[in-house]
This record gives structure tokens, sequence and C-alpha cells, in this order.
């Protein structure tokens, strides 16, 4: 749980929100480029109603490449591949023989400019070899790249679709009533079979594959909220619903954090709790997921591995105590911060624990919100990352009772405090435990007796201050 490992979480957040929110469908134009040397996407221009790119940005990054500007004429060498264009002309030459394009060639600023349909008989020209070019989309594949989908839909109750990609994939995954979207912008994703193919279900009705401006997208159409997990080293992805009969169009208990800014939804939607005593309903994060590993406790031991074991057995304990259990994500799935806390505060929980751990001290510390100062910023933004102030307090005894706990159990345990998010978004009590080594070393963090001792001294001090949880308005 180290600073920059909260910072990258941060940063991450950050790009998807930066992605989703400033380049809208259908505005800045791009092309993507899948190779097996590098994947990349560039910025396709409009003139005289016709799209082009710059050639040179093509070829750069498939090869040793350079280019430049006599007068009129444009000499672009890729590596022992001679070519020249004239600016205003539509036809080059390429290894000596003429090469025809569908529009002029533009010379803007020194910078050679060729319209996007040339670019299927262009390039293996210079490549000696085929290209694949989804032209109305935008997505162009060179060499062996496509990773192809299979998908499968598990009829079992509740049902759930298994996607198996024959790479790892990344896609941005967010959710809106009735879909799960997934987009791809890296990958070199090839439609199924079908492009549409519709389930004889009534929960999980039908996926759609598409593909515009630089991007594959996967939808898939659903009667109730859906989440997504990675397995298998992010070749499978599994969609199912989201966990314990969650209510559709839950809405976080805070505004979300900026009104102009498309974040997805929260992949995790809240359960149905009501008639349930929140004092006996406890969110139980283990932190990071997916890409995201958190710390690496060892070679071979991420700690998103170990806060989910961890975090499966608070559950467990918790539920011997009475509690009714969230668990945020019960499996490899990435979760941003602000998803996790969304779904924490539309819970409307009695308590939050966030589980982390370290290779680093020993036995546990618990963690409590550092809040910002309070400063002239005033407005959502502030509100959204001072959420926790009134639960602070409630917080702050909760984390000392986990440690008198854990100390009882002759864990080293000591109390903190740290800007760590999501703790200072989340209206409830609010605590992060950090598990680290006991006697035996890193080889205790994932041992499931060590991680047991530790979540039954969690569940014994959040039973004991059961009666105060959830008294915050
Ligand atoms: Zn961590």
């Amino acid at each position: 749980m180290s600073s920059a490992t909260t910072h990258k979480t941060l940063a991450t957040l950050l790009a998807t929100l930066f992605f989703l929110g400033a380049t809208p469908p259908g505005d800045e134009k791009r092309i993507s480029i899948y190779s097996t040397v590098a994947t990349y996407a560039l910025p396709v221009v409009d003139r005289n109603g016709r799209e082009y790119v710059g050639l040179l940005e093509i070829m750069e990054p498939l090869g040793r490449v350079s280019a430049k500007a006599e007068g009129q004429h444009w000499k672009l060498r890729f590596n022992d591949v001679d070519s020249v264009f004239l600016a205003g002309k539509a036809r080059g030459r390429i290894r000596g023989r003429d090469a025809d394009l569908a529009a002029p060639f533009l010379l803007e600023n020194s910078r050679g400019l060729v319209p996007l349909n040339s670019l299927s008989t262009l390039l293996p020209r210079f490549l000696g070899a085929p290209v694949n070019f989804h032209e109305s989309a935008r997505r162009l594949f060179i060499g062996d790249v496509a990773t192809q989908v299979r998908v499968q839909l598990d009829a079992i109750n509740p049902p759930r679709l298994v996607l198996n990609f024959s790479a790892p994939v990344n896609p941005t995954i967010s959710t809106e009533p009735g879909k799960l979207r997934m987009v791809f912008t890296r990958d070199p994703l090839v439609p199924p079979g079908s492009q549409t193919l519709a389930f004889d279900n009534k929960t999980i009705t039908q996926t759609t594959f598409s593909e515009s401006n630089g991007a594959a997208e996967l939808a898939i159409a659903g009667t109730a909220p859906l989440m997504a997990s990675f397995s298998n080293n992010g070749r499978t992805i599994t969609v199912a619903l989201a966990p314990q009969g969650a209510v559709a169009g839950a809405k976080p208990a805070l505004p979300e954090p900026a009104p102009s800014n498309k974040q997805p939804g929260p992949a995790v939607s809240a359960p149905a709790v009501a008639g349930n005593d929140r004092r006996s309903v406890a969110v139980v994060d283990p932190a990071h997921g997916g890409e995201e590993r958190g710390a690496a406790l060892s070679d071979k031991l991420a700690e998103k591995d170990v806060a989910l074991g961890f975090a499966r057995l608070l559950r467990h304990e918790m539920e011997m105590r009475g509690f009714s259990v969230l668990l945020l994500r019960d499996g490899d799935a990435a979760l941003t911060l602000d998803q996790r806390a969304g779904a924490a505060n539309a819970a409307h929980a009695g308590i939050y624990l966030s589980l982390h751990a370290s290779s680093q001290g020993t036995g546990a510390r618990a963690y409590t919100a550092l809040l910002p100062v309070e400063g002239e910023a005033k407005g959502i933004f502030h509100a959204w990352n001072t959420a926790q102030a009134p639960a602070l307090p409630l917080s702050r005894s909760v984390a000392a009772a986990i440690v008198s706990e854990l100390q009882k159990k002759q864990f080293p345990a000591r109390e903190s405090t740290a800007t760590l998010r999501p703790l200072n978004n989340v209206t409830m009590a609010a605590v992060a435990v950090e598990l680290a080594p006991g006697a035996g070393g890193v080889d205790d963090l994932p041992s499931a007796e060590y991680q047991q001792k530790a979540a039954a001294a969690i569940a014994d001090a959040v039973a004991s201050l059961r009666d105060r949880l959830g008294a915050q308005p």
C-alpha cells in the first residue's frame, strides 16, 4: 500500500477519465495501427472533404525511417525502400515504380499527408507484406496480430457470459442501465463469427461487436446490473450479475466528482439492504485487482491476490458475527477508487473495510483517512474529497478497537492516518487494514491461518462497536 501504489491507482483512474471525457466518439478522428512490433494511434485530419494521415508517422514505429522535403518533392526512406511523392499529385513512386493515390498527396510544413483510403495499397509496397485495413473503423492490422474472442453463455442460474480471448486484453469497462460496455483501443480484437450474438436467456440477452474511430467495442445487454471480472492473465473476462441482487440505477450517496465528466458507472452496484439494519451491513473491499496488482510482496506474490483471500476470510468472520457482507470484488476484477467508494456509499452500510498487504514491517496497521485541509475550494470536488469527515471520529474508534484486538492475538499492530483513497470518499466509518508479515516472514502473508487470525480480530473489533455503526446521517 505504498503511496506510489496509491498514486498509480489514481493515475490509472485519471487516464480513464481523460480518455472517456476528452475523446467523445465522432470528435477527434484517429486511426489505430496494430502490428507485431508496435500498437499505436495517430490523429486523422480532414482535407478537401477527405481523410488524411501523416505517412512518416505511420511508418516510424515500424522500422528505420527518414523523410525530407525538397521544394514540392517529399522523399521518404523506409528501411531500404526509397519513395518520392509530389505535392498536389495523386501519384508517387515506391521502389522505383508508380504508386497511385486515391487523392492528391499533400505537403504541410514539410509533413507529407496521404489519403487514409490509400494505406491498404501503399503500405504493402513499403512492408513487402499485406495489411488488413478496417477502413470505416480506421483500424489497421499489419502481420499476424488479430486477437480472437470466443463467446460462451453458461446458462446456469444465475447465468454468466464467458469471453475467452486468444491474447491478454485490457479494455475500458463501463456500465449503464441495461448494458455493460468494453472498449478495446490497444487490443487488435477482431469480430467474433457473428457481430451480434443473441442468447435465449432472460438475464444476459445479447452481445454486440462494433468498431469505430480506432476502437472495437463489445456491448453486453442484460436485464439486471452486470459486472465484469478478469482471470487467466487477462485472457478471460467473465460477465455476471452484480453481487447480491443489485438494484439497477442505484446512486452514490454523493454527487459524482465532476458534473461534466463521463465517468463509467460503478461496475459494482449496491445490494438491496432495505429492511436490513445498516449497523449490520459491512462492505469489505479487497484493494487493487486486475491490471493493478498492488505491491509485489515477493517474486510470485501480488498484493491483490493476498487482499482477496484475506477479504474472503473476513467476510466469513463477519457473517459468523451476524453481519451481512458486500464483498466489492470476489475475483480479479479491476475497480476504480470512485467505483469502490460509490458502491460502498450506495450500500448504506455501517462499516467500510479496505484490505491491503505489505511485505514491509510486521503485524498489521489500521489506517483512517487524513482529510484534505479545509480551504477556499468549495463545491462538489471538495465535498467528495471530504465525505468521510462526519464519520471520522467513529472510524478512529473502530481503528483503535482493531489495533487492540490484533494485539490481543499477538499481532504487533498500530494505528495510522493516510491520505488513502477511497477512505476519504466514504460516508460511513471507514478503516483500511494492511496486513504485514509475522514471525514467519513474507510466507505468512498468503497463509490462510495467519489471515484468519487477523480477520477474526478485525471482526471482533467491529462487532464490539456494532451499536454505534451507521449512526451518521
Ligand atoms: Zn495496497
